[in-house]
């Protein structure tokens, strides 16, 4: 990559999962300038992710996805839009400009028109033992596994909340995995409810079926969640609370993760708006920052029906192409309402607050447990005391858990929104150190 190198676009995009393939793809098919921008080695986001790998090819389930995955990849090459993978925006020096950075070096991004389709990640709760090697996220096991990880003749626990938590667990059987369990914090008859009001969307009615066919005969467990994970050097175990009663089960692998939170933290750097932690947008995925637009996951989390549509609005509108994306308004108002059902259904129950223990890890980038933190009345208060949440992860991870365990909610976002190289971070303190001297520095 270019050193230090600037690059203008009449449309940005960052982030290349389906969304922002979407938005970018739209955009460019409109005869404007794109780019697109991803930290990893190549476009698709979480869900498509290794697409293209021969070790895909015997997952059943991903079929439907994949040729998918394969028309948005072709629509974004044959538009000629400017694919820049394994870069990550981590920083905006000034309005208008971003600094993204790879292992060689960083450059700096201007646009007309940004895009900001960062999609979302697994929320963590801590209970003792998560932090033992082989506790994962489940769609952070499914990631390793598609990158690699061995996984036949394996037994694996499936736990948290939510949807995910069935396609990982088909995925990985699909790869040789034995599934011990499947537990769903959820309650029958939340699930239920969600069963009926699917009939409104018979395409999900068909990928439930598929999903129902692929772990046909794991054990499901609802009302049940984690409680400890043991092993000596790695897991060896994992107690669940099953309907109130208490078990054991011995596995190699738990994928543990209670639905999705967005990535908000570049869109909160760049100062746009963020409502009940989700990107604030008008009808045309505009956010309240001018010339900036938010797609896919990091406005609602509704699966990646909602991040396609939602992505093309945004991209039809930074190309000001208003009245073909209005056209898709009503796609979009139908998938926002599965957006709705999903968050009913797979609400955390207040039980799971009672989850750590005192001396359970709840930072784990910073050591930080329990009883350090309940004393706390703010999330400002437990990181200026403690460090929770200033480690390498900068609170991704311990930011969503204690805002469900204590209810604080994360204060302002500061620069670099992801882990930076030292020669990036200099080259942001130089900038800042300039800014000063000018008198218009504000950190
Ligand atoms: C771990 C995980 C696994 C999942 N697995 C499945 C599954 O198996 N089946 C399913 O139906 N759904 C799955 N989902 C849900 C699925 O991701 C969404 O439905 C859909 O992909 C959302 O698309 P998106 O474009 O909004 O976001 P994403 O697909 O998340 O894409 C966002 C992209 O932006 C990149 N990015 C973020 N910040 C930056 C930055 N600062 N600089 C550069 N790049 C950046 C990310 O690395 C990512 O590639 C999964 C979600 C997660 C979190």
């Amino acid at each position: 990559m270019m050193r230090e190198a600037r690059h203008h676009f009449d449309v940005l995009v960052i982030g290349g999962g389906p969304a922002g393939m979407a938005a970018a793809a739209r955009a460019a098919e409109c005869g404007v300038r794109v780019g697109i921008v991803d930290d990893n080695f190549s476009l698709g986001g979480q869900i498509w992710r290794g697409h293209s790998d021969d070790n895909q090819k015997h997952d059943k389930q991903g079929d439907a996805q994949r040729g998918e995955a394969a028309r948005w990849a072709n629509r974004v090459r044959i538009s000629g839009v400017t694919a820049l993978c394994e870069l990550r925006v981590v920083h905006q020096p000034e309005t208008g400009v971003l600094l993204a950075e790879n292992l060689d070096g960083f450059c700096e991004l201007t646009y007309a028109n940004l895009i900001l389709a960062t999609g979302a990640r697994e929320r963590f709760l801590p209970f003792p033992g998560w932090t033992l090697p082989n506790v994962m996220g489940a769609g952070g096991l499914q990631a390793m596994v598609k990158c690699g990880l061995p996984i036949r003749g394996k037994r694996v626990i499936i736990a948290g909340t939510g949807p995910l938590l069935l396609a990982v667990a088909a995925y990985l059987r699909q790869h040789g995995a034995e599934i011990a369990v499947i537990c769903e914090q959820a309650s029958w008859g939340s699930l239920a409810q969600f069963g009926v009001a699917l009939f409104n969307w018979p395409a999900k009615i068909l990928q439930a079926l598929q999903l129902k066919r692929d772990i046909a005969g794991v054990p499901f467990a609802t009302n049940s969640w984690p409680v400890a994970a043991h092993g000596k050097k790695a897991l060896e175990s994992v107690t669940i609370s099953r309907a109130g009663r208490v078990e054991t089960i011995p596995c190699d692998y738990l994928g543990c993760g209670f639905h999705l939170v967005p990535n908000v933290e570049l869109a909160l750097l760049l100062g746009c708006g963020v409502r009940n932690g989700f990107g604030e947008v008008d009808d045309f995925q505009k956010t309240t920052v001018s010339s900036v637009f938010c797609a896919g996951e990091l406005t609602s989390i509704g699966g990646v029906g909602l991040a396609l549509i939602e992505g093309q609005i945004a991209g039809l509108a930074a190309a000001e192409r208003t009245s073909e994306a209005k056209a898709l308004f009503g796609d979009r108002q139908n998938a926002r309402r599965f957006a709705q059902l999903l968050d009913r259904t797979f609400r955390l129950r207040s039980k799971l607050r009672s989850l750590p223990l005192p001396e359970t890890i709840v930072c784990r980038c910073e050591d930080v447990s329990y009883s350090r933190l309940r004393g706390h009345t703010s999330w400002r208060s437990a990181k200026l005391h403690t460090r929770c949440g200033m480690g390498t992860c900068q609170g991704r991870v311990c930011g969503p858990a204690t805002q469900f365990l204590f209810e604080w909610t994360p204060d302002s976002v500061r620069p670099p929104v992801l882990p930076a190289r030292i020669e990036t971070l200099a080259a942001i303190a130089g900038q800042s150190e300039m800014l000063q001297s000018q008198g218009t520095g504000e950190y």
